[in-house]
């Protein structure tokens, strides 16, 4: 389904995003896996893809905080496979705390990871987006910003922005053939929820009417539909990937 194509996905050594990774390289498409320079996971999730699933493989390590680092990665994919058909904006984190104790640096890192590096990724994959005539814009957002939650001011501001960049995205661009769309994640098994503590856990859980945690490979299928023509007629669209909790 994706065979010749070429996907970015930031934040890519680990969890969701070395999912999406993995899946997309099952349909076909060639892979560049980004991570921030220190990370230890990168290089090996790229040979584990280009082993299992034959693919050509890329690794660009950069901040998406640093447009330079986010352009270098927009060069170097297109040096390397000639086309970016695939952008997915994953790199995201978390810095919880109630607002009243939450400090300005926390605001920020959150907000400079999770919104502004999805800003300087799509402003430079749109160029050459446009120039192919097509492309298709995955932003990872969250339940939570749809619905707010006590505890991730930050966070929660980050995705619903993230959430507001994909549509405005999706109107600037579809005369062009991009499209955009965002995926909204519940409570996924990953290293992110596992700091969660036992309580909040439970309460998720007791609020979930699919009865279960949702697993990176699920988010990572309703991606590779967004990525592939299937969802040709689908755009500036947030799907919920939560097993029912928000409807
Ligand atoms: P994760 O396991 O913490 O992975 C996040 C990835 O982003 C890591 O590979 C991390 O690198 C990378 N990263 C962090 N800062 C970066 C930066 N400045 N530049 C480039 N890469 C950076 O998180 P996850 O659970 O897989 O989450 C992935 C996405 O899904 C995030 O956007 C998150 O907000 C969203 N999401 C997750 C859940 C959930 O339940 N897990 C729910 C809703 C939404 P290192 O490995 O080097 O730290």
């Amino acid at each position: 389904m994706l065979k010749g194509k070429t996907a970015v996905i930031t934040g890519s050594g680990r969890g969701i995003g070395k999912a999406i990774a993995r899946r997309l390289a099952g349909l076909g498409a060639n892979i560049v896996i980004n991570d921030i320079p220190s990370s230890p996971d990168a290089d090996n999730t790229a040979k584990e893809i280009a082993a299992e699933f034959g693919v050509g493989t890329l690794v660009i390590k950069g901040d998406v905080r640093s447009a330079d680092d986010v352009q270098n990665l927009i060069d170097g994919a297109l040096a390397e496979f000639g086309t970016i058909d695939v952008f997915v904006n994953n790199a995201g984190i978390t810095r919880d705390g109630l607002m009243l104790r939450m400090t300005e640096d926390d605001w920020d890192m959150v907000l400079d990871i999770n919104l502004k590096g999805a800003f300087h990724c799509i402003k430079a994959v749109s160029r050459p987006m446009m120039k192919q005539k097509s492309g298709s814009i995955i932003n990872m957002a969250s339940i939570v910003g749809v619905m707010g939650n006590p505890g991730q001011a930050n966070y929660v501001a980050s995705k619903a922005g993230l959430i507001g960049l994909t549509k405005t995205t999706a109107k600037e661009f579809a005369k062009k053939g991009i499209r955009c769309n965002a995926v909204a994640p519940g409570f996924i098994k990953s290293d992110m929820t596992d700091k969660l503590s036992d309580k909040v856990k439970e309460q998720y859980l007791s609020s979930i009417p699919l009865e279960r945690f949702g697993s990176v490979d699920d988010i990572a299928d309703v991606v590779a539909f967004l990525a592939s023509d299937m969802s040709k007629y689908v755009t500036g669209q947030v799907i919920n990937v939560d097993g029912g909790l928000v409807m």
